[in-house]
């Protein structure tokens, strides 16, 4: 099953596809992930991207497509993946369509999840991750039973330095000037899904769910 996660910052990807990837038995493919490691590692790479994801902006096409290149080409990846903020652009998601006409590949699923913008500032300022296992926390929608504490690993959580609400705004805008517009681009090609990202957690899996699965 090879499936992407559309949908705006704070939209519950990342949420949504630990779930679904240890279901599916299917690798997690985060862009963001990828850049963060980078930057942690001081990379070539990740002292360029920085530049960049610091200031809330994406990261130039070039260096973006080359890292989705690469990773898809590992064995993990053969028996399908699961694409997670990545493409953002038009031109990503034409690279991504020649980077499968070259594996014999082709995308299964683009399912979008649509959430308010209001409700996506109070997610992104709200958000947690844990510093070892990169699990996913909200101080409030969905709060860890230790405080700071990762309740899988019990790893320290710790804020993204992009999710200020300054930072945020920048992002949402970067959004909807460029990623917005590939939703057309899949509907187009019969891709497209609306899930309602509104919902409870639960709620929003079990949706998905059912489109993966050809029951919705
Ligand atoms: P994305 O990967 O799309 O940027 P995340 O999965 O990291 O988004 O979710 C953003 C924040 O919103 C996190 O703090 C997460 O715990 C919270 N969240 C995700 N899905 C929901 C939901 N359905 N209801 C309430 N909060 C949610
Ligand atoms: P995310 O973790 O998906 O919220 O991404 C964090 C940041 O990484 C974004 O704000 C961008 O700066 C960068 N980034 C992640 N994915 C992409 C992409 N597909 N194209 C360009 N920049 C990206």
């Amino acid at each position: 099953m090879n499936i992407i996660f559309m949908g705006p910052p704070g939209a519950g990807k990342g949420t949504q596809a630990e779930r679904i990837v240890s279901e599916f038995k299917i690798p997690h493919i985060s862009t963001g992930d990828a850049f963060r490691a980078a930057m942690k590692q001081g990379t070539a790479m990740g002292v360029k991207a920085k530049e960049y994801v610091d200031q809330g902006l994406l990261v130039p096409d070039d260096i973006t497509i080359g890292i989705v290149k690469e990773r898809l080409q590992e064995a993990d990846c053969a028996s399908g993946f699961l694409l997670d903020g990545f493409p953002r652009t038009l031109e990503q998601a034409a690279a991504l369509d020649d980077i499968l006409t070259g594996m014999e590949r082709k995308l299964d699923h683009v399912i979008n999840l649509r959430v308010d913008r209001d409700l996506l500032l109070a997610r992104l300022t709200g958000r947690r991750i844990c510093k070892s296992c990169g699990a996913t926390y909200h101080v409030i929608f969905n709060p860890p039973h230790r405080e700071h504490l990762c309740d899988k690993c019990s790893g320290e959580l710790y804020q993204r330095s992009d999710d200020t609400e300054e930072k945020v705004g920048t992002r949402l805008d970067e959004y909807i000037n460029k990623t917005a517009p590939l939703l057309a681009y899949y509907e187009q090609k019969h891709l497209l899904r609306e899930v309602n990202g509104e919902q409870e957690i639960d709620a929003v899996t079990s949706e998905i769910n059912s489109v993966l699965r050809g029951q919705a």
